[in-house]
């Protein structure tokens, strides 16, 4: 073991995250950053160096102004706007059954957007840029971690030759298919859409307008999401026994399908990206907590992106917890105990549950097999459009997520302390 290694097991670390994705590296920031003594064990290198001539990558986020705060009030937004973001100022949906649409504006709502979309891989450099700035967090990569063991008001992982690690509290923040919530033995509430989305980045002959078109047919819905003058990021869902169709598909003939599946909203698609598609599966966590651990973002929930909820349901965790752990050290509580990690998992769980509901109940909603639900469907988006309460509650969910927002995403914080590597 070499002495890197030997200060690794020999700190008892104030918090050890796992996972270094948007959602995981966003708590080590917001943690290390106030003074705290993070150790963020990641599996996988990220690269912060960029070139404006990097190709758009496959995996996008649409973020919401409440995740824009996050990513500001840990440093990571300036990361972010010197590399590549759009920002998009309208939303507009419609439905196969029937000749009404519903249509939101930044405008309308006096703001300068409706958010952004960013490519995953623009937010992780971003905050990788701040975690390996600041000097309380300690990086190792690619751990291999062997058990888990919660006794004694610690968390102990034990790593492949490196031997045991201790800390107040250990944040599962590795994915969907969280070891840590495995190795903690938290069950998972799971329900497969049997769906998949079809991802990539195409350019459309008519420009995007900024605007995110949403389009719901028989199928399932169909995306384009602004970033740029001719350019969207697509997400087009589909019955999942027809994922390897869409990948198979020679690119002239996926534009000409996607261009079908958007209804020639954008006419058509003129050149396309690389592609990917993923399985649709929501899953719920069925504890956030156990004494000194919690599982924030994808390793607690994932949801139908339709909505483009997932990474902004997991920074407002991260968010979350931040101020839950610093408001706990401030009253000189140990933040890894259970009654303290409660208030975290009050706060977001019952949220997050409602989010994926309510995708839920749009994606049964909208796969048509019952004339009942047909006339129902019908009536949705005329109805939304007309009722300002139901329409504003829609924009606002849009913009921001919802009430009760951790201080991290309301605002941008002024002269928020940051430990910084010289
Ligand atoms: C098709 C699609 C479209 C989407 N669109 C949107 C959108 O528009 N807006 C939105 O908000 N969300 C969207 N989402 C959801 C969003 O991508 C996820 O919610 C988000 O990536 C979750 O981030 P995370 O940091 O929690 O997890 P991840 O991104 O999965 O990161 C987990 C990290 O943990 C690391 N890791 C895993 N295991 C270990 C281990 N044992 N040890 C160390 N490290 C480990 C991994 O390498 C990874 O870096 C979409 C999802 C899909 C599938």
């Amino acid at each position: 073991m070499n002495t890197m290694e030997q200060h690794v097991t020999d700190t008892v670390w104030d918090v050890v995250v796992v996972g270094g994705g948007m959602v995981g590296a966003t708590v080590a920031l917001g943690l290390g950053q106030q003074g705290m003594k993070v150790l963020l064990l990641e599996r996988q290198a990220v690269d912060t160096t960029w070139s404006d001539h990097k190709p758009y990558q496959v995996r996008v986020s649409a973020l919401t102004r409440a995740s824009e705060n996050v990513l500001r009030n840990v440093g990571a937004w300036e990361g972010i706007t010197s590399r590549r973001y759009h920002a998009f100022t309208a939303m507009h949906v419609w439905d196969d059954l029937s000749s009404e649409k519903i249509h939101f504006s930044a405008q309308e709502m006096g703001e300068p957007n409706l958010g952004y979309t960013v490519e995953n891989e623009v937010i992780q450099a971003a905050l990788w840029e701040q975690v390996k700035a600041c000097d309380t967090i300690h990086l190792v990569l690619n751990p291999t971690i062997k058990s888990l063991r919660l006794e004694e008001g610690k968390a102990r992982l034990e790593l492949e030759g490196m031997g045991e690690i201790q800390t107040e509290l250990l944040v599962g923040a590795d994915g969907a298919l969280s070891q840590i919530r495995q190795l903690a033995y938290i069950g998972l509430d799971t329900h497969d859409y049997e769906q998949c989305a079809v991802v990539g980045c195409v350019k459309t002959e008519l420009p995007t307008e900024d605007t995110c078109w949403q389009r719901y047919t028989q199928d399932g819905p169909f995306a384009y999401l602004s970033m740029g003058e001719h350019l969207s990021s697509i997400a087009w869902y589909l019955p999942a026994e027809k994922m390897q169709w869409a990948l198979n598909l020679s690119d002239q003939n996926f534009a000409r399908e996607v261009s079908k599946a958007s209804d020639y909203r954008l006419g058509t698609v003129v050149e396309v990206g690389e592609r990917a598609a993923f399985p649709l599966i929501r899953r719920h966590a069925e504890h956030y907590v156990k004494s000194n651990l919690a599982l924030v973002g994808d390793a607690a929930h994932t949801i139908h992106p339709q909505a483009g909820q997932g990474v902004n349901l997991g920074l407002l965790d991260a968010a979350a917890l931040i101020e839950t752990v610093l408001a706990a050290k401030l009253a000189g509580k140990r933040w890894g105990r259970y009654s303290v990690l409660r208030k975290y998992e009050r706060w977001r769980r019952g949220d997050n549950a409602i989010v994926q509901r309510s995708m839920e109940a749009f994606d049964w909603l909208f796969k048509q097999d019952s004339n009942l639900k047909t006339t129902f469907r019908k009536g949705f988006l005329p109805l939304a459009n007309r009722l300002i309460p139901i329409k504003n509650w829609l924009m606002a969910q849009t913009l921001n997520g919802r009430e009760a927002l951790p201080k991290l995403a309301t605002s941008n914080i002024p002269n928020v302390k940051r430990n910084r590597k010289h």
